[in-house]
């Protein structure tokens, strides 16, 4: 895996010395009861502020509070004016706009296309808080508001709308969501690196136009770059007309396997169809254009697949995609935060409670998981109806057994209403924690597009010990009474150890 810097690494900004604030401010006068005359960063969200590690808003904003920045919400901010993004002042270094933990159309239709009674990110379970399609219709408010002000959007709707997409709200290809956000850039899947790395850069006076190179990160361009080779898909890939239904994880000529039957030692992979003595790192796909993919439904499974195909931060390279006369240009993606890293960026100082702002209103998606814990994050299924692999990523990043007891002890010590159930220890699948791949060589260079289907791959860890561990361990916690997995089981996993089985059934 590539080396970068730890996120906690960098040097912190002056403001630290303004300290950590109770709860990050929505308004000039707690900014003024904080010391501070202006904000360094300003989230504008469609969700309400909830300061916990569940909530993208609590978990950026405090992350970028730990290096030093002074970071203000605009939360469900009226969009019919500019009034309510102003509210804070301009920000010192940069706007992040994001829809909130749902894509914003999601949130608001059903799957019938009827608008939704209800909004459980909104106190009070109140619907019509949010706009539709909400990042590019903040993103255009900001713009009204602080035209010079750098606008990075982010979140699911940004990352998952970042090249042209199949949207069934409409019932049409849309272009890449950058375009009509214009934005300065766009950060995909958990931004936590990129974001930290920009902040940076921008603090130490780096025009964000110039801010090019960082993993996880998409922007517009009118060209490509010197020193860049561009490959067509076509060479990675072929697009063919399917009249029968294929196997889309088939990979002929990408992985071929052999599967070794000594259990313990790593099977040997050949990758047949990478090209050596190509450097990877200044290579580009360029993929079906916009038009290419909105027309024919060939070239947009064929896009499709070589988006999926470069996942792997190990091996994944930079993708363009023609929209008119430019480029979305998408870097590859983040690499994964390690343990420590993980740890420490869910035991920030979060009140783990809504915004006092609220009083007492209900906050139906805090109700929903303020008892439970986020153990994992991604996933290696790579089941095609899913989005997780474009947007986490399928190398599972786990956290500490301490790292997560320590969280159910601050949840039954902060939390009201605690009763000592936890109501979750999971994240995307259950039973995926601490489960990787043999060889770190191996996981870098795979290009395979799920480690479980067909088959579990020889290479796979699927050892249940860890996870059982911690149940146990989380239910020794004084005060816990019962420990709830609420997250899906992966049965193809979980039968490969009984002990896990009976630990689930029977407590
Ligand atoms: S376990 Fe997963 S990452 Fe490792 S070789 Fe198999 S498919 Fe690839």
């Amino acid at each position: 895996m590539k080396t970068v810097p730890d996120i906690f690494s960098y040097r912190k900004y002056w403001a630290r010395r303004f300290g950590t604030a109770p709860v990050l401010p929505m308004s000039r006068e707690e900014m003024g009861a904080l010391g501070w005359d202006s904000c360094d960063v300003i989230i504008v969200t469609g969700d309400a502020y909830v300061d916990h590690p569940s909530f993208g808003m609590a978990l950026i904003g405090r992350l970028l509070e730990a290096q030093g920045f002074r970071v203000g919400i605009i939360a469900q901010p009226d969009w019919r004016s500019t009034e309510d993004f102003l509210k804070l002042g301009p920000p010192n270094l940069f706007f992040g706009i994001t829809a909130g933990n749902m894509d914003s159309m999601v949130n608001r239709y059903t799957s019938d296309r009827r608008i939704r009674s209800d909004d459980a990110y909104t106190p009070g379970g109140e619907a019509g808080r949010r706009p539709d399609r909400a990042v590019i219709v903040y993103a255009q408010r900001v713009r009204e508001a602080c035209g010079d002000k750098p606008i990075i959007i982010g979140g699911i709707e940004s990352s998952l709308r970042r090249i042209a997409h199949y949207d069934y709200w409409s019932d049409k290809v849309r272009r890449s969501i950058l375009p009509d956000a214009k934005a300065d850039l766009l950060v995909y899947g958990n931004a936590e690196r990129a974001l930290v790395e920009i902040a940076h850069r921008l603090a130490r006076g780096t025009p964000v136009g110039e801010i090019r190179d960082v993993r996880g990160t998409a922007y517009m361009t009118s060209c490509i770059p010197d020193g860049w080779m561009v490959m067509d898909a076509s060479t990675v890939d072929r697009p063919v007309r399917v009249e029968t239904c294929t196997n889309p994880y088939h990979a002929a000529g990408v992985c071929d396997k052999t599967v070794s039957e000594k259990e313990g030692e790593a099977v040997a992979i050949h990758f047949s169809g990478l090209k050596k003595h190509v450097n990877r790192d200044r290579t580009v796909i360029r993929l079906p254009s916009y038009n290419q993919v909105a027309r024919d439904k060939v070239r947009y499974a064929h896009a499709s697949r070589i988006f999926h195909l470069e996942t792997n931060p190990g091996n994944a390279r930079a993708l363009i995609q023609q929209h008119g006369r430019r480029f979305v240009w998408l870097n590859p993606p983040p690499v994964p935060l390690t343990t420590s890293e993980l740890d420490r960026l869910h035991e920030l100082p979060y009140t783990r409670r809504p915004h006092p702002a609220y009083g007492g209103a209900r906050i139906p998606a805090w109700e929903m998981i303020r008892f439970s814990v986020n153990i994992t994050r991604g996933c290696f299924g790579g089941c095609t109806f899913c989005s997780i692999t474009e947007h986490e990523g399928r190398i599972i990043q786990s956290r500490s057994e301490d790292s997560i007891i320590r969280e159910i002890e601050a949840i039954r010590d902060q939390v009201p209403g605690f009763t000592g159930h936890i109501s979750d220890l999971g994240g995307p699948t259950a039973n995926m924690y601490r489960l990787k791949c043999r060889s770190e060589a191996i996981e870098s260079a795979c290009r395979r597009l799920s480690c479980v289907f067909p088959d579990i791959c020889g290479n796979l860890k699927t050892d249940h010990g860890p996870l059982i561990s911690l149940y146990r361990r989380a239910r020794r916690v004084r005060g816990v009474k019962k420990v709830l997995i609420a997250s899906g089981v992966r049965y193809d996993l979980a039968i490969r150890s009984p002990e896990y089985v009976r630990e689930l059934v029977t407590h």
